[in-house]
């Protein structure tokens, strides 16, 4: 069997309890060592065998995991994040349901959330956002026409920008062309979250760009924009003592 697990966003003790446990029993990792921090290796037992999938393609990863299948042994493939965001694990899962080999998945902590911990900050602040968008500055990988950036920077909703760091002066452009942030919507660039060497840059969308090239900032870190880096917001009705819900009576019907 194959474990696809998400290490989570850097932090060894991140990875969820489940995945540490499959880490421990596994006796073949292939992580990515790209991103993934190496030292969720230390959750491997003796003589696991461990394989570093960024020198390989994905044939031969999944020529890896068809192996350590007919030898009985069982899979982690260690992900960063969580597989499901920009991890290529659908088409290794098509692969194996090709070959007959079973498989599951893990989920772990993406570093879009670990981003937010970085910066002590909320997503989704009442009367400012309502709703994250996961994207990225189109580069070598194409990225859908509806899905262009000026397209996805027309809402003025929080968004975080995956693989774009290095394409920050089209992004910048993108960003304002939108027409909904302006030079002084608040960002931040948040590089290696959770990890120990974490960095955060606050900014603004008109300033991302020189922000990113004077940190000399290029690769493993997230843009975040939008008002939810200000300080203006409401309060939430959840636990305001004015409203009744479900689970508690306000003092205001
Ligand atoms: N599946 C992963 C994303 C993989 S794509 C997840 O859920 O997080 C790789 C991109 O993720 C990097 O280019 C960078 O933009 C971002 N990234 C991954 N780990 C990061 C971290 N600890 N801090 C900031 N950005 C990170």
């Amino acid at each position: 069997m194959v474990h696809f697990v998400g290490a989570g966003s850097g932090a060894a003790d991140l990875v969820t309890v489940r995945g540490a446990r499959l880490l421990g029993e596994a006796d073949v990792i292939i992580y990515a060592g790209s991103l993934v921090n190496p030292a969720l290796l230390d959750y491997a037992k003796d003589g696991a065998e461990i394989f570093n999938s960024a020198h390989m393609t994905l044939e031969e990863v999944v020529d890896t995991m068809k192996a350590a299948e007919a030898a009985g042994k069982m899979t982690v493939r260690l992900h960063t994040g969580d597989p499901s965001l920009y991890g290529a694990h659908r088409e290794q899962m098509d692969l194996l349901d090709e070959a007959g080999i079973s498989y599951d998945v893990v989920p772990g902590v993406s570093s879009f959330c670990g981003a937010a911990a970085a910066l002590n900050a909320e997503y989704t602040l009442p009367n400012v956002s309502q709703s994250v968008i996961i994207t990225r500055m189109e580069g070598r990988t194409p990225v859908p026409e509806g899905e262009k950036l000026r397209l996805m920077a027309s809402h003025g909703c929080t968004m975080v920008l995956f693989l774009s760091t290095s394409l920050l002066d089209a992004a910048q452009e993108e960003l304002l062309s939108g027409g909904a942030y302006t030079a002084d919507t608040p960002a931040a660039i948040v590089y290696k979250a959770t990890w120990p060497d974490q960095q955060v840059w606050h900014c603004t969308v008109g300033t991302l760009a020189e922000t990113a090239r004077e940190a000399g900032v290029k690769n493993t870190a997230l843009i975040t924009i939008g008002g939810f880096l200000g300080d203006a917001y409401d309060r939430s009705r959840l636990y305001d003592p004015t409203f009744t819900h479900m689970f508690r009576k306000g003092t205001q019907d």
